[in-house]
């Protein structure tokens, strides 16, 4: 089965940098979207589906939330509750993309955008190229949509140079997995998305409660 390149899409949105560039990349190629779909599954705060709410609500497209909170409790990881070193959920974007999928068949969408980039594939064995192709040519087997991530080839720092470019409200976006009002500025996922920033050379808007960190 061939699929249009501008046949619609359902975003995967999960509130961060990436997944909302993903999805101002898809708009602006002129690819309608049924809808974006946020995942909850059990992060220890949902500060991220806040995020999400405000960002579809900025492009005008549909946000569907997705109750998956007890596959995050019967798994281990920072994400969900365990230890912070360990942002590992096992098979997340697995299960995300092929819960996406079957949302994509009733959106009448034959195609899930998936927002995994090259830095993800060195920590999370479920953002390999690889699998994401392979996972691609089951979800295709099994109904009919495939995965694009379209950021597969690309670093985060070179994804905040294109949500740049595509005026992305980056200032919406939620990366911290502590939660709170304001990034934290000392987890992974901050000292990760200060970085991007920087390497790309593109002003900041994150408030950090610790700036030692992440600047
Ligand atoms: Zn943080």
């Amino acid at each position: 089965m061939t699929c249009p390149a501008s046949s619609p899409a359902v975003v995967l949105l999960s509130g961060g940098l990436d997944s909302t560039t993903a999805l101002a990349a898809t708009l602006a190629q002129g690819v309608t979207v049924p809808a974006a779909v946020f995942v909850d599954y059990g992060q220890r705060h949902i500060r991220e589906r806040d995020a999400a709410i405000q960002i579809a609500g900025h492009y005008r497209v549909p946000l569907l939330c997705l109750d998956l909170s007890g596959f995050g409790a019967l798994v281990s990881s920072a994400l969900t509750g365990g230890d912070l070193a360990t942002t590992i959920v096992p098979n997340r974007n697995a299960v995300l993309a092929a819960a996406a999928a079957g949302i994509a068949v009733d959106q009448n969408a034959h195609r899930v955008v998936l927002a995994t980039h090259a830095g993800d594939a060195v920590t999370y064995p479920d953002c390999r190229p690889e699998f994401v192709a392979a996972l691609s040519n089951a979800l295709r087997l099994g109904c009919g949509v495939v995965i694009e991530a379209p950021f597969l080839g690309l670093s985060k720092a070179e994804v905040v140079a294109e949500a740049a470019r595509l005026g992305t409200p980056m200032h919406f976006t939620w990366s911290c997995y502590v939660g709170g009002s304001q990034h934290c500025g000392q987890c992974r996922a901050c000292t990760d998305r200060a970085e991007a920033f920087r390497d790309a050379a593109v002003p900041d808007p994150t408030a950090y409660a610790a700036t030692g960190a992440a600047r």
